[in-house]
């Protein structure tokens, strides 16, 4: 049995319980207020509240996917998850170039510092906090990646290769998923181990069906958002976990308080356990397939694998 590492600790797979795969459990920082306020996750209080009432409702682990220096705030991940007994797991790795100031390091570290950066999160502690990352979050353009995100992507699959850590990926709209898993699978990544985020942003099978045969696992968060539209999210994944049961991972993505019950917004986090779970058994999504999406296969993508050294 491998493990999967928490802000507490690591913590053994069969233990993991049901895991929210892509979570923002909180966002704080100068540019992120100054630019993106309404990614600002920073009221302890409220957030506690959530959190206690998703572990009412039988949640254990979420990964949180804010990487180094992007509004991570790790030592508050670390008293939240003290107070609610939840499992979070924190990122290393870069996000989106729009996340960080005009002058960061983002524009000019190299391939093999940026290697030792998420080793050194991973296996020593996270540059603001004395807690271990056990993602790398990195992320990648509409349509094709930059230089810089391919360097990113580059240095996340060595990274794993040197510590067996899992990755986490951001798409956007859900596009350039298979140029992300062939850098990936270049720099030594192991597919099983490797979770493309929001594809069910596109409602293309087919283009599904290719990203999923190359083995990576693939997060779906978007079933709260399609308003009167049909449920795209439903639709994928009716159609495709029967054929590809390991892959498909879910999670929330809420990032603004908006989405937040105890900020007064709407859903709720519990959505995905309270609404949609009950929503895709009625739909026709066997049960055992269903808890195979919410426990086994978060449980073996967010493990971590084996390193070469
Ligand atoms: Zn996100």
């Amino acid at each position: 049995v491998s493990f999967v590492r928490t802000v507490l600790g690591d913590v053994a797979q069969d233990q993991l319980g049901l895991c929210y795969a892509h979570e923002h459990v909180v966002i704080r920082g100068k540019w992120i207020e100054e630019n993106f306020p309404d990614f600002q996750l920073d009221d302890l209080e409220a957030i506690t509240a959530e959190l206690m009432e998703l572990r009412l409702a039988g949640v254990c682990t979420m990964i949180d996917a804010m990487p180094t220096d992007s509004g991570r705030s790790a030592d508050d991940l670390i008293l939240i998850s003290q107070r609610t007994t939840m499992n979070i797991v924190a990122a290393t790795g870069l996000h989106l170039r729009i996340y960080y100031p005009g002058d960061h390091w983002f524009d000019t570290i190299d391939d093999n510092a940026l290697v030792d950066l998420f080793v050194g999160e991973i296996t020593v502690s996270m540059k603001d906090s004395r807690a271990r990352a056990g993602v790398i979050k990195v992320a990648g353009s509409l349509d094709r990646l930059t230089e810089l995100e391919r360097r990113n992507f580059r240095a996340a699959g060595r990274a794993q290769r040197q510590t067996g850590c899992p990755i986490l990926t951001h798409t956007e709209q859900g596009a350039a998923a298979l140029e992300q898993v062939q850098i990936l699978i270049e720099a030594g990544a192991d597919p099983a181990h490797v979770v493309l985020s929001h594809l069910d942003r596109i409602g293309d099978i087919a283009y599904h069906r290719e990203v999923l045969s190359t083995g990576v696992r693939l997060e779906f968060d978007s079933a709260f958002r399609w308003g009167s539209k049909p449920n795209q999210t439903l639709q994928l994944i009716l159609a495709l976990a029967p054929e590809f049961p390991d892959q498909i991972v879910l999670g929330m993505d809420a990032a603004r308080t908006s989405y937040w019950r105890s900020y007064g917004g709407k859903p709720g986090l519990r959505y995905l356990v309270d609404e949609f779970g009950p929503i895709l058994v009625a739909a026709g999504l066997e049960e055992p397939l269903l808890h195979k999406i919410l426990f086994e296969n978060p449980a073996g993508a967010f493990a971590f694998c084996a390193a070469e050294i």
